[in-house]
């Protein structure tokens, strides 16, 4: 596991500058939510983490290394996403397996780590299906398996509930959670929904319009918001 440091960073795609001086903390083994409307720089800020877009200015450190100029497969991430991005000719116990066929891993280590990641996910009953045969909480499951099998210092997920009914996302909320207080990764979570910030965060960083507008425990955020804009946020339904 491993802290992250994101320090002063900018981003623009061309003259439109979509992130400004962004700096966040997050503790080795802390489970931190980005929270704020669509289109603040959410997903921009956490696929920055990921090296799936380049840094405009500023560092971001994950553990001791400033990774600005790695490779995502170098960075020691793994990232679960909205739409699951499952292989729809792969079978459950594939889909997991395949990050880490390509990296050449040892048979035996790559069929210890599924089954692993199927125990704590109960997905054991499905390891043969395809992902047509899943349900929405299925595939999301298969989605954190694959994430998980490659032991990563850090989990990145951008919305990953946001395709699930009201239901589902509740049960899935809990799991993600329990998945968190077992194997201790350090987590940044993206979301546009406040109630997911509130019940999971350790730590909350609400984005505006590319900038932070404040960073506190979900209940320091509650109790004393730093503006308008957070009270509102935070304290409204989703
Ligand atoms: P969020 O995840 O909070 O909804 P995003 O990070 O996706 O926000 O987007 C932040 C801003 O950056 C938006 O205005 C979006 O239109 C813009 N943006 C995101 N990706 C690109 C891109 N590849 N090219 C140009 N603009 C982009
Ligand atoms: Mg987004």
């Amino acid at each position: 596991m491993a802290q992250v440091a994101i320090s002063n960073v900018a981003k623009a795609f061309g003259t439109v500058k979509v992130l400004h001086d962004v700096s966040v903390d997050i503790a080795d083994g802390q489970f931190v939510v980005l929270v704020g409307p669509s289109g603040c720089g959410k997903s921009t800020l956490l696929r920055m983490v990921a090296g799936l877009e380049t840094v405009s200015g500023g560092t971001i450190a994950i553990g001791e290394r400033v990774v600005n100029h790695l490779p995502p497969a170098k960075r020691d991430i793994a990232m679960v996403f909205q739409n699951y991005a499952l292989y729809p000719h792969k079978t459950v116990e594939q889909n997991m397996a395949f990050a880490l066929k390509l990296r050449k891993t040892d048979p035996a280590v790559v069929a210890e780590r599924v089954k692993r990641a199927a125990d704590i996910l109960d997905l054991n009953p499905y390891l043969k299906r395809y992902p047509r045969q899943l349900s929405g909480g299925q595939r999301q499951r298969v989605a954190m398996g694959r994430a998980i099998v490659r032991n990563p210092q850090v989990f990145l997920f951008d919305e990953p509930l946001s395709n699930l009914d009201a239901k589902l996302r509740v049960q899935m909320r809990t799991e993600i959670k329990e998945l968190h207080q077992r194997l201790k990764t350090t987590t940044i979570y993206v979301t546009h929904d406040q109630i997911e910030a509130m019940t999971m965060a350790d730590k909350i960083v609400v984005m505006r319009d590319g900038r932070i507008e404040q960073v506190g425990a979900p209940l320091e955020l509650f109790d004393r918001p730093a503006n308008l804009f957070v009270a509102g946020f935070i304290g409204s339904p989703s």
